[in-house]
């Protein structure tokens, strides 16, 4: 608590009493120590690419004698901190681009077709379920449109596909459902893999968050993804949930009002 004191004065400058002002901060400091985590988040998964870059790039010029085939894997170690860098900076344009519609009230909210919307975002993703014989699975009705903005709720549900195809074995399935209530639509994604253990679900929507730092970098996470669908369903008035076991799979839920 900030506290202040001044002198309340009557009209002819005598002396009434003192004026005290105290002023809750909590929020204030809550929010400047997220700024800063943000910011040496942001920092930390910049520098570790770029270090990795660096050093290659140093031994290839200095050690005169690297063989070509050294050489060709440096480069492609290289190439993928690149890449690296190149998904950390999209998706940290992405967030905040939403977070600028979303506070704005700038969402180009159209009445659209989910199942057109979940079809093309399987299109998206379908090279990496062949990679690992993943089958995804959709259970959609024809005629279900709601008001969205079709380009933000196919980044959402291929963000939660991509983890689902990240975090599961191969020849494994992925079902998508989509239920129409009265006050809107849930569409789920679940999935049979690796799970996730309870006390992360509470944390996980947070940037940077992750239950295996290692794991998801070696996948090509940034750590954004959840964060991203978090705020793209808080854009449209939703809300998007998880239940999760360790070892069963996972299901994550979004919930869009009509
Ligand atoms: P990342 O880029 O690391 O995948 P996300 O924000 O998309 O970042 O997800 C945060 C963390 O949540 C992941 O690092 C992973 O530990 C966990 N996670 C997300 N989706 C799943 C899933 N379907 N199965 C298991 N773990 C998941």
């Amino acid at each position: 608590v900030h506290a202040h004191s001044s002198p309340l004065l009557d009209g002819y400058n005598r002396r009434m009493g003192t004026l005290f002002v105290l002023q809750d901060v909590t929020q204030l400091r809550r929010l400047e120590h997220m700024r800063r985590d943000f910011v040496a988040n942001v920092s930390h998964e910049i520098k570790t690419p770029l270090t990795a870059i660096k050093g290659f790039v140093e031994t290839i010029r200095e050690a005169g004698g690297v063989e070509p085939e050294e050489v060709q894997r440096f480069m492609a170690i290289i190439d993928r901190n690149v890449n690296r860098l190149i998904f950390l900076v999209d998706d940290l344009l992405k967030l905040s681009s939403i977070e600028q519609e979303g506070d704005s009230g700038d969402l180009l909210l159209e009445e659209k077709s989910v199942k057109d919307c979940l079809s093309a975002a399987i299109q998206i993703c379908s090279a990496k379920a062949e990679e690992k014989n993943i089958e995804i699975l959709m259970e959609c009705p024809d005629d279900c449109v709601v008001p969205m903005d079709s380009h933000l709720m196919e980044h959402a549900a291929v963000n939660l596909l991509d983890n689902a195809l990240k975090y599961s074995p191969d020849h494994s399935r992925i079902h998508i459902r989509v239920f129409q209530e009265d006050n809107g639509i849930t569409i789920t994604f679940t999935d049979s893999g690796m799970g996730i253990a309870e006390e992360h679900l509470g944390r996980l929507f947070e940037r940077f968050y992750r239950v295996d730092k290692a794991r998801s970098r070696k996948l090509g996470g940034t750590g954004l993804g959840l964060a991203i669908v978090k705020h793209i369903m808080n854009a449209h008035g939703g809300r998007v949930a998880v239940h999760s076991r360790l070892g069963e799979g996972s299901v994550f839920s979004l919930f869009l009002p009509l």
